[in-house]
């Protein structure tokens, strides 16, 4: 069973973006959905999911702190790909964190503020789902350097895909170009990780795409992709697992024929 596990995780290693959505939604159906923020990367698999499956679930976690500029996106993706984003909020309004938590958690206690707006809606959502769909690549972060196609994610319990893994920055502008994608136009202005107008600046040149998050802080992710876990398939260490094996279950199922 092991051995079948990693056959399938390897063989999704070299399915292009496409054939990893492809499976995913023949695989999951309305059990899976895309979580995006709408930076450069959800825009490509937005529009590649508009088009291998018109009737894709996406959902966003909304900060209620973001920039105009992506509440405008978030607008004109609803109407250029016909899909109503699933908006999840956190259970306290902004007012209502400045009352319990203080003026301004964000610089003094960013981790809490990720959690109380991202986080915790986030798993929420995830509660819903079977497996989820995001837009991360292993260059990104230290935190996402080994993150495969396919994986089991062990903080919210589902399948966790991740079809651009193995892309870089150059590909992403690459598609979005070729296919007339839009995109912020904060990227245009030097913000090339957009996140929330409290923890979000424009780098100067020379720094690293995502000095612009966090800065002052040794933060570099929100947390949504920061493993509680080893991965599964080292955890097990051996023994065969109920959850490896609902997991080996779930993916040799449907696996795309031809998924060069
Ligand atoms: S990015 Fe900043 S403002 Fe947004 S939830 Fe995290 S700490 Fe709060």
């Amino acid at each position: 069973m092991r051995r079948e596990l990693e056959s399938v995780l390897e063989a999704a290693e070299s399915w292009s973006p496409e054939a990893t959505l492809q499976w995913a939604f023949k695989r999951f159906g309305q059990r899976i959905a895309i979580s995006s923020a709408f930076g450069a990367e959800g825009m490509v698999l937005i529009d590649m999911a508009s088009r291998v499956q018109p009737d894709f679930r996406l959902f966003t976690v909304d900060t209620e702190f973001l920039f105009p500029e992506t509440y405008h996106l978030m607008d004109h993706v609803e109407e250029r790909y016909g899909v109503k984003i699933e908006k999840v909020y956190s259970l306290l309004s902004p007012e209502e964190q400045k009352r319990v938590h203080g003026a301004a958690l964000w610089t003094r206690n960013p981790d809490q503020c990720c959690n109380l707006r991202k986080v915790e809606p986030l798993r929420r959502k995830l509660g819903e789902l079977s497996a989820w769909i995001t837009s991360i690549r292993r260059d990104q972060t230290a935190h996402r350097a080994d993150a495969r196609k396919i994986e089991w994610d062990a903080k919210f319990g589902l399948v966790k895909v991740n079809p651009l893994a193995d892309w870089s920055s150059k590909d992403v502008w690459k598609y979005i170009h070729a296919h007339n994608v839009p995109y912020n136009p904060l990227h245009d202005r030097q913000y090339p990780s957009i996140g929330c107008t409290h923890c979000t600046r424009a780098v100067r040149p020379g720094e690293d795409p995502r000095a612009g998050r966090w800065w002052g802080f040794a933060k570099t992710e929100c947390g949504l992709h920061v493993k509680d876990d080893l991965p599964i398939h080292v955890r097990t260490n051996g023994g065969i697992s109920p959850e490896l094996s609902r997991l080996v279950t779930i993916l040799t199922a449907d696996m795309p024929k031809d998924s060069a």
